[in-house]
C-alpha cells in the first residue's frame, strides 16, 4: 500500500524536495494534493506531472489560470481550499511546508479528519503547539517532524523512555555572521543575510537563520514535539551542518544523528516512518568532511535565543506573539524598512507590549497574532 501525501506548499524549497522524495519512492509515496501560493507558472508544471492529484491555487486568479492550462481540471483555492485539500480522504499524511502561520488550520484539519501530520512550518507549532498536540492526542494522529534537528532528535529517542533524557541540544549553524561584530551586524543588507553558508531555502527561513530566531522558534517546536521543558532544551553552534542535533541522557551518553545537509533525510523519514528506505539523500562521507566543530552560541549579540526561551517558558500567548512579531520584522527587514537588529527590537517590544494571556483559546492566539504583527514598525 502506497503512503498517500497531500504537500502544501509544494512550489516551495521544502515542496520541491518533498516531490523529489516522491519520485524516487514512488512505488511507495503517492502525491494525492499539491498547493502553491504565488508561483502558479510552478504550481501549474507540478500539476501536469501529478495529474491525479488535487491542486489548491494560492488565490481566485491563480485558479483561473490553472483551470485553463489544465482542460477544466477542478482547482480548489485560497484558505478555504487548504482546508479542503488538508481533510481530503484521499489522503493519510498531510505535509505542511507554507511559510508562516497560514498552514495552521489546515494542519488542525488534517487531524480532526483522522490523518497524519509532517510539520516543516516550524511557525504554527510555536504559535499553537499546545493545540496541535491536544488534537493529535484526542484524534490519534501522529504529527511527524520534518527540520533536520527535530528529525535528529526524533530518531535518536525512538525507544527511549522521556524520564532518562537529560537534554536535547539543537546544532545550529551559526548562520552567514557567526563571527561578525555588533557594528557589522547593524549594517547587514538583505542580500547578505539571505546567503546561507550551509543550505539552501526559503527566504523567510533564510533570514531568521542569520538572525538565529529560527533556532528560537525551534527550541519552542522541540519543547511541543518532544514534550519536554524549555530548561531542557540547549542549543550548540555546529558550523559544518553534518550533526543534525544530539540527545544526552542521564547516564552521560550523548545520541547524535548524522547526515548529508539535504532536507530529503528528514523529509523522507517523516513520509515513511518508521520504514528505511534507500532515497535520493547522498550518503555521508566524514573524511571529506574532516572536521566537526562545536561552539558556545554568543547570546548577548543574537537575542533571539534569549527572547525564545523566555517565550517558551511562559508558555500562553507570549509564543505567539514572538513568532508573529518576527515574521512582520522579516518582512520589513526583506523590504528595507527595518534594520537587521531592528528584528530582535521589534520582536521584544511586541513581547512587552501585546496583552499577556496564560490560557488562550485558538481565537485568542489569533489576536495575539495580529496584535503583534500591529506592533510592529511603531517607534522605528
Ligand atoms: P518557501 O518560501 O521556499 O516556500 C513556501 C511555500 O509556501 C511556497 O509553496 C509558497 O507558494 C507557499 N506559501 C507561502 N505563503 C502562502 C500562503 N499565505 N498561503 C498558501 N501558500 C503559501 O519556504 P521553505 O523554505 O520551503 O519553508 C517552508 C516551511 O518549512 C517554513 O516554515 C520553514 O521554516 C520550514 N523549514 C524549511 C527548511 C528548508 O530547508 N527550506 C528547513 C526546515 C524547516
Ligand atoms: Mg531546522
Amino acid at each position: 500500500m502506497k503512503k498517500r501525501v497531500v504537500v502544501l506548499g509544494a512550489t516551495g524549497s521544502i515542496g520541491e524536495s518533498t516531490l523529489r522524495v516522491a519520485r524516487a519512492l514512488s512505488d511507495k509515496i503517492e502525491i494525492v494534493g499539491i498547493s502553491g501560493g504565488q508561483n502558479v507558472r510552478r504550481l501549474l508544471e507540478i500539476a501536469r506531472e501529478f495529474p491525479e492529484a488535487q491542486i489548491c491555487a494560492g488565490d481566485e486568479l491563480g485558479a483561473a489560470s490553472l483551470r485553463s492550462g489544465l482542460h477544466g481540471r477542478d482547482i480548489l483555492y485560497g484558505a478555504d481550499g487548504l482546508e479542503t485539500l488538508a481533510s481530503t480522504p484521499e489522503a493519510d499524511l498531510v505535509l505542511i511546508a507554507i511559510v508562516g502561520t497560514a498552514g495552521l488550520k489546515p494542519a488542525l484539519r488534517a487531524l480532526e479528519t483522522n490523518k497524519d501530520l509532517a510539520v516543516a512550518s516550524k511557525e504554527i507549532l510555536v504559535m499553537a503547539g499546545e493545540q496541535v498536540i491536544a488534537t493529535a492526542e484526542r484524534t490519534g494522529g501522529r504529527v511527524l517532524p520534518v527540520d533536520s534537528e527535530h528529525s535528529a532528535i526524533f530518531q535518536c529517542l525512538e525507544g527511549k523512555d522521556l524520564s532518562t533524557v537529560k537534554r536535547l541540544i539543537l546544532t545550529c549553524s551559526g548562520g552567514p555572521f557567526r563571527k561578525a561584530s555588533a557594528s557589522d551586524l547593524a549594517s547587514v543588507t538583505p542580500e547578505q543575510a539571505l546567503r546561507h553558508p550551509t543550505w539552501s531555502m526559503g527566504r523567510k527561513i533564510s533570514i531568521d537563520s542569520a538572525s538565529l530566531f529560527n533556532k528560537g522558534l525551534e527550541m519552542i517546536e522541540a519543547r511541543w514535539l518532544f514534550n519536554i521543558p524549555m530548561e531542557k532544551i540547549d542549543v550548540v553552534i555546529h558550523p559544518q551542518s553534518i550533526v543534525h542535533s544530539m540527545v544526552e541522557f542521564v547516564d552521560g551518553s550523548l545520541m547524535a544523528q548524522m547526515s548529508s545537509t539535504d532536507m530529503a533525510l528528514p523529509i523522507q523519514y517523516a513520509l515513511t516512518y518508521p520504514d528505511r528506505y534507500a532515497g535520493p539523500c547522498a550518503p555521508l562521507d566524514l573524511t571529506s568532511v574532516g572536521r566537526l566543530d562545536f561552539e558556545e552560541p554568543r547570546q548577548d549579540l543574537f537575542p533571539a535565543l534569549e527572547l525564545a526561551r523566555r517565550a517558551g517558558t511562559a508558555g500562553g500567548t507570549l509564543p505567539a506573539v514572538l513568532n508573529a512579531a518576527n515574521e512582520a520584522a522579516v518582512e520589513a527587514f526583506l523590504a528595507s524598512r527595518l534594520s537587521f537588529p531592528g528584528i530582535w527590537e521589534s520582536v521584544a517590544r511586541a513581547m512587552d507590549e501585546v496583552p499577556f494571556v496564560e490560557h488562550p483559546s485558538l481565537d485568542q492566539l489569533i489576536e495575539a497574532d495580529r496584535a503583534a504583527r500591529s506592533t510592529v514598525g511603531d517607534g522605528e
